[in-house]
């Protein structure tokens, strides 16, 4: 199938690799037929996004999760997200424009920080962490469904979706997860396990649909630092942290023989 006269946003980072790609990019799409927008167009059909995997994350941060599939061009170091190396340009307009390609779906989650006063929603596509603000011990209350599980002890608590697993999650030995299945992953940030202080040494796999509450203990409320994605919220007085996996969807463009596993391999082995 021809497919003419869509938009396409380009969204490129500031790295000259990035941006002399986006020039060449803009240059084949509009041979093409395609509209490439100078500001980033709402009701583009397909959002190109050149960089690494933190230019993709923060892109969709930036626009706000928009309701547009999303591809990315990968100058960056790794490029978990980015399918398309700069010189598949062709390759991939081609592709595009004859509709080879499927769109995946994937879930942010949702994090709703409640200090005495308010409280703050705060998105992550990889995680939410919880951690201590300053290189003390931290404390937290940590309940499934309402039911408290244990009082954790160390660094932190990161909950990632099984698309961060790969991420900052498998640098503290979580596991790497196979984004069909469903589910969240709480892993501990330096758990300390000792007669004075108890807390789970790996990993806990609960399914999609689990609330997960944090209580920081009361005189660490005011030393919390939140981390959705790289990105860092302070606030005082932090008495819950309240995470679960959002109904809002993430449009990824990929190409029919994407294989997760296959990718893993490639930057992991
Ligand atoms: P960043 O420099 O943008 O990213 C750190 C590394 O994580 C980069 O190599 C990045 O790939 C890679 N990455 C990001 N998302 C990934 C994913 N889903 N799977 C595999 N690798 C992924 O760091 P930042 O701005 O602080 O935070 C962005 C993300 O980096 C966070 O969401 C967190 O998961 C991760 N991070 C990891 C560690 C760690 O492993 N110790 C510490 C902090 C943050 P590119 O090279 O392509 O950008």
């Amino acid at each position: 199938m021809q497919r003419i006269n869509q938009i396409i946003n380009i969204v490129s980072n500031d790295k000259p690799v990035s941006k002399e790609t986006a020039r060449i990019l803009r240059h084949k799409l509009i041979k093409n037929d395609f509209i490439v927008s100078e500001k980033f167009e709402p009701n583009a059909n397909l959002i190109i996004c050149i960089g690494g995997d933190g230019s993709f994350l923060r892109t969709l941060h930036k626009y706000n999760f928009p309701d547009i599939p999303v591809i990315g061009i990968n100058t960056g170091h790794l490029g978990f997200f980015q399918d398309i190396a700069p010189h598949e340009l062709d390759e991939f307009i081609f592709r595009y424009k004859k509709g080879d390609y499927v769109i995946d779906h994937i879930h942010p989650l949702e994090g709703l920080i409640c200090t005495r006063n308010s409280c703050i929603e705060v998105l992550g596509i990889n995680e939410i962490v919880i951690k201590g603000l300053k290189s003390t011990t931290i404390h937290l209350n940590l309940f499934l469904d309402q039911s408290f599980l244990e009082k954790f002890s160390g660094d932190g608590l990161l909950i990632s979706t099984p698309t961060g697993s790969t991420a900052y999650n498998y640098s503290l030995r979580g596991s790497i997860v196979d984004p069909r299945l469903n589910l969240l992953q709480i892993t501990p940030i330096a758990p300390i396990n000792t007669v004075a202080y108890r807390s789970f040494t790996s990993s806990i796999i609960v399914p999609n649909y689990s609330t997960i509450k944090i209580h920081p203990e009361y005189t660490y409320e005011n030393s919390v630092l939140i981390v959705t994605d790289g990105t860092e919220y302070k606030y005082n007085g932090i008495v819950e942290v309240l995470v679960k996996l959002s109904e809002l969807k993430i449009k990824l463009l990929r190409f029919k023989e994407y294989s997760f596993w296959n990718k893993v391999k490639e930057k992991f082995l």
